[in-house]
């Protein structure tokens, strides 16, 4: 197999994973096994992997920069490095991030195996001052469901202790249009539920590293935790990811133009999408992301009401929670338990790659009909 630093992404994605010896069979090999003959070094899957989990490694390490680990899910992979902290530990957090971290963050604190302290996506420096004296900085970004753009390539590179770990969630910008590794992180995660897989119907998660002692230590909360990837998960992971490059290039192709159509509706408050020059972190973007995704969030004039009845009548857009997929979908936020903080009518749409002149066509008639009424 060639090496990733040989060749674009773009055909990394596409060659990653398949045999190399005559006779060997093109695609991934689907194996469904706990254990293996005794004599190779492998001899249990929860220890030892599989060839399958392994092809789903080699192509997002390969992407990411480092060597790879999968997991059960994308959270399966977050909790391994939340593992890694001892008791006490002071772990950093974005204000705006995934709920499942937050959640697993808040809970770990309340339990007082960390203390917890929150930050704001942007603020820089308030970031730089933290990595002197955290032992876990979390960053996401572009953060969920903000799409606020954190300045990873001054915190990442900021002093920090010895010991410390630089972890960032990578799902919304992908290995494609960002590479934490690059700029000095010690882990990127994938949610490969999302933009990896592509089609909504696994969950896996990845957690990529340079740091090869991190890597084991990873690999044993995997181990003793059991947050193993399924067979078939892997499998769908890699087929899915076949086509990763263009299904993002024409889902960000389309999430710029609705972004800026969604920007010049009268009944659109706010549109927040990193690729506008109204985005407060743009300038950002711009320095340190490669594209600026598919994922746009807006507030509509009237409420969480109007909001919940554009969810109602768009069609060619799925009303339903998640991201990254061919499909596009779409939900308000501040409808989800524990995300009432959120602005009450915003709505997160995940672009995904049907025609970008149709998803306007049915965003804008579903967006009429929810308005008419005000
Ligand atoms: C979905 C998601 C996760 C969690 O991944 P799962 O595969 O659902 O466990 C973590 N971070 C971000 C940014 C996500 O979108």
């Amino acid at each position: 197999m060639t090496h990733s630093s040989d060749i674009k992404p773009e055909s990394w994605l596409v060659s990653a994973g398949r045999g190399s010896q005559p006779g060997d069979p093109l695609n991934v090999p689907l194996v469904p096994a706990s254990n293996f003959l005794i004599g190779s070094g492998r001899e249990y899957s929860r220890d030892d992997g599989t060839p399958t989990w392994e092809a789903l490694e080699a192509l997002v390490g390969g992407l990411e920069g480092g060597k790879a680990l999968a997991f059960a899910s994308g959270m399966a992979a977050i909790a391994a490095v939340f593992d890694q902290l001892a008791v006490g530990a002071l772990v950093v957090l974005p204000d705006d991030c995934y709920q499942g971290v937050a959640g697993l963050a808040i809970a770990g604190a309340e339990r007082g195996r960390w203390t917890l302290q929150r930050i704001g996506v942007d603020d820089t420096a308030a970031w730089v001052a933290a990595c002197a004296t955290a032992d876990l900085i979390w960053l996401e970004s572009p953060s969920n469901p903000l799409l606020t753009v954190a300045d990873l390539a001054v915190i990442c590179a900021a002093p920090r202790k010895a010991s410390a770990i630089v972890a960032v969630d990578n799902t919304f910008a992908t290995p494609l249009n960002q590479q934490p590794l690059k700029f000095g992180a010690t882990v990127a995660l994938q949610s490969a539920t999302k933009f990896i897989g592509g089609h909504s119907d696994l969950l896996a998660g990845v957690a990529t590293t340079n740091d090869l002692g991190f890597w084991h230590a990873i690999k044993k909360s995997r181990e003793l935790t059991g947050a193993t990837p399924g067979t078939l998960e892997a499998y769908l992971a890699v087929r899915g990811a076949r086509t990763l490059a263009v299904r993002l290039q024409r889902a960000q192709q389309s999430a710029m133009l609705l972004a800026e159509r969604l920007e010049a509706h009268p009944h659109v408050m706010r549109v927040r999408y990193p690729g506008l020059a109204s985005h407060p972190t743009h300038a950002t973007a711009q320095r340190v992301l490669k594209g600026f995704g598919t994922i746009i969030s807006f507030d509509l004039v009237g409420g969480a009401e109007v909001a919940d009845a554009v969810c109602q009548h768009v069609q060619l857009i799925q009303h339903a929670t998640s991201l990254g997929a061919v499909e596009s979908t779409m939900e308000r936020r501040a409808a989800i338990p524990g995300q009432e903080h959120l602005p009450p009518s915003l709505l997160r749409l995940s672009v995904g790659i049907e025609d970008g002149e149709d998803l306007w066509t049915d965003l804008a008639a579903a967006i009429e009909v929810a308005t008419s009424k005000i």
